[in-house]
């Protein structure tokens, strides 16, 4: 008997475009013997088979077992139909469905296939440093709009060479639909230019730049997502050199290594961290330098950890295999400003610091830094997300309106719902200079244009001098829409539970630098019982002054002043403390002036400016150049006891039922040690256990008052690894469950999802 054929529609729906998933389905219906099409829309992949009904369900079985390797399926929807007695399948052109949107790739990190064909010196994209196929190359960074097809990318302009087009029509062939698909006769190149915009004459610009490198020269270079600044690693004076130019004295600077092996020699590497550097997103990960390591200690001054990352894209895998020492990379930006994407922006923007620019003509849509991660507890912490990782969404546990939340005034991130999806963006910088905001603006236009957003309720931080918050009240009012301000701790609490999937409340931990509370003073030093509607704060640290405000956060000396006084009493000025004994009389008297009378001295329970103060006050640092700069040489002191486990005392008391952490015992324990002499970073592990204690302690009490056993840990301060560990174990160790950011960072990068879940879920479905 023949067996009657059947039809079915699956519309497949994730990442499914730019990833090679089409000649993956025509594959696929080739094996199977079935007839149709495949085509792309706004929103999904649509599918049409016909066929014997066991061969269409193998069919659907082969669709999620071993889909192309850079695509991620969310949904399949089949619905099955007569057959039209359709012969042989075909890939259709792409459909336009007006309102609808995908999920869109993030940029890939070059294939193991694309790498060993720049190698190959009889293949024809032998060192072609725009090599590309559907697994690899750019992807966010050019796309205009969707659906993901050429025209609508930065590629449009430039047409494909007879080769490249018989790649790019052939099913079968790895480079079929490869948007930004290009060779050497017909793909952008590369230009070398010195720093008065004059070009050089070379064959090989990689060459060149490369000896240019060698002789401790500087050099601009455009990448995926923006301009980098380039230097050998091991060059001390180049690295001062670069620092001095780029006005950036002690800040990190991250490095590009070659290959895993040659990491070796600079850092320790584990298991988890190897596979993260080698991942498609490539990001920078923080490692354990090691000591003694060719690597100039200018790289990262003072510090345990190097930012380090493997090539990314065919150009540094020829320039590091060119050079073969390891590079400094860094934004290339002027400081408040994004980084640089087009070549004139470049060489007038960045003109002073590189000595030469190696530029090319393929243009970057969107402008996108490095992403910057940890391993810790076995697993990803993302400190800056961006290239590799947005604009992969959150998934929430929810339906809600479509939001615009407008993130926070630092490390700003903006996010937009749409059905379960949370699209956080790509780390957008401090909103402090007019560049960054126009950057920041367009780039909420360029992703409510992709994902078909139209914000419905605008979130935002309930701080009114924010920018976001400003541009978000502007946005609200200009649209006739509800502004939902959230406060700051709130939304860093929420952020960790939707990143986690948690929808139950939680004892959240928000631990940070500033952030503004509902009662007009600083927080910082938070335990709230939270959940995505509203929160009730159950405990902080006391309040205590920073003598000037802002001033004080860029001196951590002023702090340290301002918390003796109030904790201690005026006499302590008199102790014999060595950090007093450096400062100036007459600001040390208008210190005390402004916090006996309360000028200009706002009140703050921010955990991060209490480490700022006893940074100062044990003589590691007073001023800082960025941020978190004395916290993070603590830490480092700190980590040299691993097996010191002292702590010093404290308690809390009650105020309006609320338990509020009182710090005068930790500084007074922190004086006689000092007075004792016991070393710096024995008492600087010290109270890295303290605040541990603190957290365990208040966590289990505020468990017994409310029964709730999940705690959220959120804020900047747990980028500190040591305090996370030490929190986790003790909590861990009175039985209560601990939830830590995977998907978005802990610092305020991850605000915009936390007030995007708040306003959202004010209408949930
Ligand atoms: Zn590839
Ligand atoms: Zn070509
Ligand atoms: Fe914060």
């Amino acid at each position: 008997m023949i067996e009657s054929k059947i039809a079915a529609q699956i519309n497949v729906r994730g990442v499914v475009q730019g990833v090679g998933f089409r000649p993956f389905v025509y594959q696929l219906a080739a094996k199977y013997e079935l007839s149709g099409w495949v085509y792309n829309t706004s929103e999904d992949v649509t599918i049409w088979i016909e066929g014997k009904p066991k061969l269409i369900q193998s069919f659907l079985k082969g669709l999620t077992r071993k889909p192309p390797s850079q695509a991620i399926i969310e949904h399949i929807l089949t619905k099955y139909d007569n057959p039209t007695g359709c012969i042989g399948f075909t890939i259709r052109s792409s459909v336009i469905n007006e309102g609808k949107y995908q999920l869109v790739s993030p940029d890939i990190a070059t294939c193991a296939d694309c790498q060993s064909e720049i190698f190959n010196p009889e293949n024809r994209r032998y060192h072609y440093p725009f090599t590309n196929c559907t697994n690899c190359g750019p992807r966010f960074t050019i796309i205009e709009d969707i659906p993901y097809d050429r025209p609508r990318t930065t590629m449009s302009h430039i047409r494909m060479c007879p080769e490249c087009q018989k790649e790019y029509d052939d099913p079968h062939d790895r480079r079929f639909h490869a948007e930004p698909n290009a060779c050497p006769s017909c793909g952008p190149q590369l230009k070398l230019f010195d720093n008065k915009v004059n070009q050089l004459n070379t064959n090989d610009p990689i060459i060149t730049a490369a000896s240019l490198l060698k002789q401790g020269k500087i050099i601009a270079l455009k990448g995926l997502g923006g301009f980098l600044i380039a230097c050998d690693a091991t060059n001390t004076q180049a690295v001062e050199l670069l620092r001095k130019r780029k006005n950036r004295p002690m800040k990190p600077l991250a490095v590009m290594v070659e290959t895993i092996e040659q990491l070796k020699q600079y850092c320790l590497v584990n298991k988890e961290e190897v596979n993260l550097l080698r991942s498609p997103q490539s990001p920078i990960v923080l490692l354990r330098r090691r000591v003694h390591s060719k690597i100039s200690p200018s790289v990262a001054p003072g510090l345990r950890h190097l930012g380090v990352m493997l090539p990314y894209t065919p150009l540094h895998h020829l320039l590091l295999l060119e050079t073969a020492f390891p590079l400094v990379m860094t934004s290339g930006n002027l400081s408040r400003e994004p980084i640089a994407k087009d070549n004139d922006e470049a060489f007038e923007k960045l003109s002073g610091i590189p000595d030469y620019f190696l530029v090319h003509d393929r243009l970057i849509h969107s402008t996108y830094d490095d992403s910057v991660t940890m391993i810790e507890q076995g697993q990803i912490q993302l400190i800056r997300r961006a290239r590799g990782y947005a604009p992969f969404p959150v998934k929430l546990s929810y339906q809600g309106l479509q939001v615009l939340a407008c993130g926070a005034q630092e490390k700003n991130t903006f996010c937009l719902t749409a059905d379960k999806y949370a699209f956080v963006s790509q780390h957008i910088g401090d909103l402090d200079g007019p560049e960054t905001v126009r950057h920041y603006e367009e780039t909420i236009e360029l992703y409510k244009n992709i994902f078909r957003v139209h914000p419905e309720i605008i979130a935002g931080d309930m701080h009114p001098d924010y920018l976001s918050t400003r541009y978000a009240i502007e946005l609200a009012t200009r649209l006739g829409l509800n502004f939902v301000p959230v406060q700051h701790h709130h939304a860093h609490v929420v952020s960790s539970m939707a990143d986690a999937g948690v929808t139950s409340p939680v004892i959240g931990v928000a631990f940070d630098g500033t952030g503004l509370g509902t009662d007009g003073h600083i927080w910082g030093g938070e335990f709230l019982v939270a959940d995505y509607h509203s929160f009730r704060r159950m405990a902080h640290l006391q309040y205590l002054p920073l003598p000037g405000g802002d001033v004080a956060i860029k001196k951590p000396y002023r702090t340290a002043v301002g918390y003796l006084v109030t904790l201690l009493g005026d006499e302590i000025l008199n102790a014999d403390l060595p950090f007093l004994e450096q400062l100036d009389q007459n600001e040390l008297n208008i210190i005390f002036q402004q916090v006996s009378r309360h000028l200009n001295s706002p009140l703050t329970s921010s955990c991060g400016r209490l480490f700022d103060a006893v940074s100062a006050l044990i003589g590691v640092r007073g001023i800082i150049q960025y941020d978190a700069e004395a916290a993070i040489e603590l830490e480092v002191l700190a980590s040299r006891y691993p097996s010191e486990t002292g702590e010093y005392p404290f308690c809390w008391h009650d105020h309006e039922s609320v338990h509020v952490i009182g710090l005068d015992m930790i500084f007074q324990s922190i004086i006689k040690e000092i007075h004792n002499r016991t070393p710096i970073p024995v008492i600087a592990k010290r109270f890295h256990n303290t605040i541990a204690r603190i957290i365990s302690s208040l966590c289990l009490t505020i468990s017994k008052e409310t029964g709730i056993t999940q705690v959220a840990l959120s804020g900047g301060v747990f980028q500190n690894r040591l305090l996370l560990r030490r929190a986790m174990k003790l909590l861990k160790a009175d039985g209560l469950s601990v939830i830590l950011h995977r998907q978005v960072p802990c610092n305020d990068g991850g605000i915009s999802l936390g007030q995007a879940v708040i306003g959202g879920t004010l209408s949930a479905i």
